[in-house]
């Protein structure tokens, strides 16, 4: 069977793939290379500092960091460790574009996936790759960073993003 068709356009809000639990990865092939290398140009051309699959449509566990000079690519991510410290700050999302609100995380996590040569590595975060890690891989289990607002808060968010999209579409 020939391959779908890869986009490099971000889906955004009300997609259903946003919600799916993403597929794990179980041969990394030709054609996870291209759908990296979708994810790479759709997260570059947006100015992201992450990226997953979900997000062009694609689901796949696959994650992209591209934060303080390190770049990352990790196909089927696991959090192995959280610190039990967290702090709030603001976070937006490539695919509620528009909005952003203050979100709790943890400090400090370490996630284990595998790169596209099929080395298994981890990443140690602190901070915003902390919390860029926590946000992605959210997005594998159909998780948005809206999910961690308190519901008065989201609705007043989503409210925003709908009048924002309401007013770019005229
Ligand atoms: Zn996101």
């Amino acid at each position: 069977m020939a391959d779908k068709e890869i986009s490099t356009e971000i889906v955004t809000y009300g997609n259903p793939v946003l919600r799916r639990r993403a597929e794990p990865v179980t041969v990394i092939d030709s054609s996870i290379k291209r759908i990296t290398e979708a994810m790479v140009e759709a997260m570059l051309r947006a100015n992201g500092i992450g990226l997953a699959a979900p997000q062009i449509g694609v689901g796949k566990r696959i994650i992209a960091l591209d934060i303080d000079g390190e770049f990352h690519i990790l196909i089927n991510p696991e959090i192995i460790e959280l610190s039990t410290d967290e702090e709030e700050a603001t976070e937006g999302c490539l695919s509620v574009p528009g909005v952003d609100a203050p979100v709790t995380r943890r400090t400090h996590a370490v996630v284990r996936g595998v790169t596209l040569d099929e080395k298994e590595i981890e990443l140690v975060g602190e901070g915003l790759m902390a919390r860029a890690i926590q946000h992605e891989i959210d997005h594998l289990n159909g998780v948005l960073f809206i999910d961690h607002l308190t519901p008065a808060k989201r609705r007043f968010l989503l409210k925003e993003y709908a009048r924002m999209q309401r007013e770019k579409d005229q």
